[in-house]
């Protein structure tokens, strides 16, 4: 059966890339912002969409409101790791996982212990002040009333997440694109292949397998070399332990 092909492909890989799909951090609790119910209720309670809120405009902008929704929405639920994370640090402790690659801002494969993950836009759990860079915790943040500001520099703390209308950092994007030409394997964890942001990457990605975990069939999944319907955090700690 195809759990034992995905097993046999992962024990033969040299380097596999695990790509994880924004949809995988619901088994976490978290809600995804632009669910469309989401969206609307933000958008009746602050006047604005949170893509709108969520932008480097609206940052530079409307610091106090960027914040309010920041502390009230973003940073009052970032989850728990569940299970698939859990296993995919078991499977880098194993050496089978070189790189992780996550869009998710809330930490989730480096709270489960993953090492070697690249986020590509950024994470809650670092903020700067934009002068002077000192780092400030998600605690700091949480804790603040207004626009938090640096206690050394009096200028405005900034995430370090990738806003809308943000470049991709380039050293991130270097990181990831050269774990994605040194693969053999990608593991595509709730991903469809047309999913906006990696379309590139399985486009650039000739070399190998690719394998999708997912719950929902999409057209597109014919394209990858194996394909495993269920919850990854069910089908994943499987596949760990049959290593
Ligand atoms: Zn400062």
């Amino acid at each position: 059966m195809n759990l034992d092909l995905v097993t046999n492909y992962i024990r033969e890989s040299k380097h596999l890339v695990c790509l994880v799909g924004n949809k995988l951090q619901e088994e976490c609790g978290v809600p995804r912002l632009r669910v469309q119910e989401v969206a609307y209720e933000v958008e009746s309670k602050y006047g604005y969409s949170p893509e709108e809120i969520l932008s480097s405009v609206f940052f530079v902008t409307r610091p106090e409101m960027f914040y309010k929704y920041y502390r009230d929405v973003i940073l009052s639920n970032q989850g728990e790791p569940s299970d698939s994370y859990y296993a995919l640090a078991e499977l880098e402790r194993k050496g089978k996982v070189k790189a992780i690659i996550t869009r998710n801002i809330f930490g989730l494969p480096t709270r489960a212990g993953c090492k070697n993950v690249i986020e590509l836009h950024g994470s809650v759990y670092r903020n700067q002040c934009i002068h002077c860079k000192k780092d400030y915790s998600i605690e700091d943040l949480k804790k603040s009333t207004k626009v938090p500001t640096c206690d050394v520099c009096k200028s405005i703390i900034r995430p370090s997440i990738r806003l809308y209308g943000d470049m991709v950092d380039n050293g991130v994007m270097t990181r990831s694109v050269d774990a994605i030409e040194q693969a053999d394997v990608l593991l595509a964890l709730e991903l469809d292949l047309n999913s906006s942001g990696y379309e590139q990457t399985f486009h650039d990605f000739a070399g190998g397998k690719i394998i999708l975990l997912k719950s929902q069939p999409h057209f597109l999944d014919e394209k990858a070399d194996l394909v495993l319907y269920g919850q990854v955090k069910e089908l994943l700690p499987e596949i760990v332990k049959a290593l």
